[in-house]
């Protein structure tokens, strides 16, 4: 007998709607994350739970956040067509995956080379030509690399650096998790206005931490 959705993943079926009914409505960020194949940015292992609202592990003892998280997170970014976005905090690639499909360029940084590695091979996969991935520290960004119309930091920071915030072009927004390293964090945005930056808190949330310096791997 044919079924038509042998080749959907378990749960792809209901996602968006899961998304929606938790209160996400931007139809271009919806999009995104129907289109982004979350099943390649999770372990082999893991691929029958991709589209599980849940966050999972991945290599290097980090995680792949939750879809929710994802969506709202893009979804308070608010990007445009023609915005220049930098993420710090790679990971598998996913969320990267999801801002390419919304913004005209994404820089991504990933501290652990082996994860930067694989999410650029996933992102080349994937035809997301837009993303650099870029191996190196979130807290001391290359000059070269310029400013940025959106930041996003998807690892908790105790506090967001000046250094930071410095990158933002004038409208910029950022969003970060900011709070201890162990337990929960508020989901900030920052939007800068002049030299003056406005603060929202938007929810509770658990990212594993943003640390120093490129990880030495064995
Ligand atoms: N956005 C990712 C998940 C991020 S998990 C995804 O969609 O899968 C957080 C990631 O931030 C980890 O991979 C961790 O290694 C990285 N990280 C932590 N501190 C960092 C820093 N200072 N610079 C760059 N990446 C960092």
């Amino acid at each position: 007998m044919v079924n038509s959705s042998a080749q959907v993943p378990p749960e792809k079926m209901s996602f968006q709607l899961g998304l929606r009914r938790r209160g996400i409505s931007d139809q271009a960020v919806l999009r995104a994350m129907e289109e982004v194949p979350r099943e390649l940015f999770v372990d082999v292992g893991d691929r029958d739970v991709a589209y599980r609202d849940t966050a999972l592990g991945i290599s290097c003892g980090q995680t792949i956040s939750q879809p929710f998280v994802v969506a709202y997170m893009t979804e308070q970014l608010r990007v445009l067509p023609r915005h220049r976005v930098l993420e710090i905090g790679t990971g598998s690639g996913y969320q990267a995956a999801v801002l390419s499909r919304l913004a005209r360029d994404v820089v991504s940084i990933e501290r652990f080379r082996t994860l930067a590695d694989s999410a650029r091979r996933r992102l080349e996969k994937i035809g997301a030509s837009n993303v650099e991935v870029v191996l190196g520290d979130g807290f001391d960004i290359p000059q070269t690399l310029g400013t940025f119309d959106r930041i996003i930091v998807t690892a908790a920071m105790e506090t967001i650096p000046d250094q930071l915030k410095e990158r933002l072009e004038p409208d910029g927004i950022l969003i970060a998790p900011v709070g201890p390293h162990e337990g929960t964090q508020t989901l900030v945005r920052l939007r800068r206005v002049g030299d003056v930056f406005e603060r929202d808190d938007l929810l509770a949330v658990r990212f594993v931490p943003a640390l120093p310096g490129v990880a030495r791997e064995l």
